[in-house]
């Protein structure tokens, strides 16, 4: 795999300044190559950057921007899924919705994941490795260029968690709100963990107003570590201390991803008991944390037998969150003609490629 020292899509402008003059180029060249390679352009691609300089940069480092293996659009809403090809030849998904507000981005973050849980289609397979900065931010800057509209926000929510490759998701965020590059702000970002609880302390200690969002999935030990392995090292009660730190560090919101699934966590002694453990947790009477769950019908993938909570269920588990003045909103389906949720694209390809 790539050092990341040595791709040009995971330096810093500083950074770039090092590489250049380590191979005997003036640094101001970086303020030439980042916002260029940024926008997609390689070194061979600028015209302001010589035959000389572009053979030394060949030398000490690599240019390499994820390819578009497959592309689907959505006929119903216009949502974009695209199948990314890394340079080792491994595959990764982004999804770009439109909404009015803008274009926002879910992209991938570890080719495969090894969280395990048991609904999720991004697992299945374990993990096979993690993604660096310059193939986190690569996503975007491909998807931009082949839909020629400017994405302006962004969500880790695709393949892979987060969190468990901490260093370089650290690096990508740095790189994507840098004002040469994409410039997409921090308040446009949100970042979705299954819950590392120790990497959810050391973000708090970035100063990285981003949006966290758990994907909570169900609010008891029992039923939590039954549908994902990690509650098992970090249990509820620890998560959400860690969801508190968090926001009385951050004092930015935090929402909370609930799944739900037909017979497991969708009925109303679930949402009653949802409602308590956030309210007594996460609010007291000096503090006023605004709580946001958002309920997602499960996506049925074939392995997990997992089944859809009926419309009448999440209505019902909707109301009871209100009820206790926690704001609940029901995941709107994008994309669902083209299968747009994560991992199954990847998957549906890898089998394809098993069975040739
Ligand atoms: N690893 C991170 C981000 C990737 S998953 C995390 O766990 O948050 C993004 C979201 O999709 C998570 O909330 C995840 O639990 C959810 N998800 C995964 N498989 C799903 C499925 N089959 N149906 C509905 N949501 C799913």
């Amino acid at each position: 795999m790539t050092d990341p020292s040595r791709d040009l899509l995971s330096l810093l402008p500083d950074q770039l300044e090092a590489l250049l003059l380590s191979v005997g180029e003036p640094k101001y060249r970086a303020s030439q190559l980042f916002p260029q390679l940024h926008r997609g352009l390689s070194p061979d691609e600028m015209t302001n950057i010589g035959k000389a300089t572009r053979e030394k940069l060949a030398s000490a480092a690599e240019y390499h921007l994820p390819a578009v293996r497959r592309k689907l659009i959505s006929a119903l809403d216009g949502t974009v899924k695209y199948l990314f090809e890394l340079r080792d030849g491994n595959c990764v998904e982004s999804v770009v919705m439109k909404y009015n507000h803008g274009n926002t981005i879910c992209i991938s973050s570890q080719v495969g994941c090894r969280m395990g849980c048991k609904f999720c289609a991004s697992t299945i397979g374990g993990k096979v490795r993690d993604l660096i900065p310059g193939e986190l931010i690569g996503q975007v800057i491909a998807a931009q260029k082949d839909t020629g509209e400017r994405i302006s926000n962004i969500v880790m929510m695709g393949i892979g968690e987060p969190l468990d490759n901490y260093d370089n998701v650290i690096q990508f965020l740095k790189l994507v709100a840098h004002p040469d590059g994409l410039n997409i702000g921090y308040r446009h970002i949100s970042l979705s963990t299954c819950g590392v609880v120790p990497n959810i302390l050391r973000l708090a200690g970035q100063d990285f107003p981003i949006t966290l969002s758990i994907s909570l999935h169900a609010s008891d030990d029992v039923t939590r570590s039954s549908i994902m392995p990690v509650n098992k090292r970090w249990g509820v009660d620890e998560l959400l201390n860690a969801c508190k730190a968090y926001y009385d560090k951050t004092n930015r919101r935090i929402s909370f991803e609930y799944t739900l699934i037909s017979g497991k966590n969708d009925t109303a002694a679930a949402a009653t008991q949802l409602a308590n453990v956030l309210n007594r947790h996460l609010r007291s009477r000096t503090s006023t944390m605004p709580i946001h769950v958002n309920l997602i019908p499960v996506n049925e993938v074939t392995e997990t037998g997992f089944k859809r909570a009926s419309d009448e269920n999440i209505a019902a588990f909707a109301r009871i969150l209100e009820a206790h003045g926690i704001r609940a909103t029901v995941r709107r389906r994008l994309g669902s003609d083209i299968n747009a949720s994560c991992g199954q694209l990847r998957r549906a390809e890898g089998l394809k490629n098993e069975e040739t």
